[in-house]
């Protein structure tokens, strides 16, 4: 009784020193489920300029801020598709005018299910492609490799496309078992349609990668939408766009294939803040602000 009424006074005696102005900082929605984008907003008191922002979130390590009008700074980050129900605390280091304020704010996460995915692959070269942890490890290194500098300003607009069509066949978030082996959960959305479907971009951006990747992604091209939002689009049969390129939304950037880890043709789509992969499907239907 006696430690936390002392911790009731210090808490009392910081709100009386805090200066009577300061940043706020605000995380979008209140109550998140897992593969949501949260937007990260901080506000600066009138008359104070946002120098810098340095906030962890989940498993981001430094959420990118983005200079907005008035002053304000935004970024998103990823809701991990592994966490569960409850209250998340949020802290950001913010640099006002030279002196550092920490700011506070929480979400209380709502639970959603995924359900299990047990999927066989009885071809022996398709199958031994997933023991390959040396090359899946190489793979995932060179796509990060395209993905750490977005563009610093929104480059979609709008409503999001979907990149081809056809019917779902696997949802993102699904905890997936290849051959009876964890494999982790469904990063993205798996699209079922025929080899040499036309595939588009489902919004406006600039092309990060643009590469053939056997391991796992097959021909698979990242789009960069601007403020380390990206979608990226896997085991095509054809590439129809280069890395530097713009594409439009819309924009054809390949055919849908079976390259890469697969037991027959579909598009894989995913969309991701920096590395975190959040829901597609909820960033067409719900689109992102900025
Ligand atoms: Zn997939």
């Amino acid at each position: 009784m006696k430690f936390s009424s002392l911790l009731v006074t210090g808490a009392l005696t910081c709100a009386a020193i805090a200066p009577a102005r300061a940043a706020t900082l605000k995380v979008w929605p209140a109550n998140p489920q897992p593969g949501d984008v949260l937007t990260v907003t901080v506000y600066p008191a009138a008359g104070e300029t946002i120098e810098g922002v340095g906030m962890a979130a989940f498993d981001t390590d430094a959420i990118k801020f983005y200079g907005r009008d008035g002053g304000v700074v935004r970024g998103f980050v990823g809701f991990p598709f592994d966490r569960q129900a409850g209250l998340f605390p949020l802290r950001a280091r913010v640099m006002v005018n030279g002196k550092e304020q920490i700011l506070s704010a929480s979400v209380t996460a709502r639970k959603r299910y995924f359900p299990t995915q047990r999927i066989t692959m009885s071809n022996k070269g398709t199958a031994s492609k997933m023991h390959a942890t040396d090359k899946l490890r190489a793979e995932k290194v060179y796509v990060q490799s395209k993905m750490k500098d977005s563009y610093a300003a929104p480059l979609w607009s709008g409503n999001w496309l979907m990149p081809v069509s056809g019917s779902s066949s696997s949802g993102y978030g699904r905890k997936r078992y290849v051959n009876g082996k964890w494999w982790g959960q469904h990063n993205g959305s798996d699209i079922k349609a025929p080899t040499g479907r036309t595939v588009i971009a489902s919004n406006s951006g600039r092309v990060a990668m643009s590469a053939y990747l056997p391991a796992l992604r097959g021909n698979c091209v990242v789009i960069d939408h601007g403020c380390n939002v990206y979608s990226i689009y896997m085991h095509l049969s054809e590439r129809a766009v280069s890395e530097g390129d713009s594409v439009g939304k819309g924009q054809k950037i390949g055919e849908v294939g079976a390259t890469g880890f697969v037991t027959g043709p579909h598009l894989h789509f995913e969309t991701r803040i920096g590395w975190e992969p959040v829901d597609p499907m909820k960033v067409v239907s719900g689109g992102i602000k900025f």
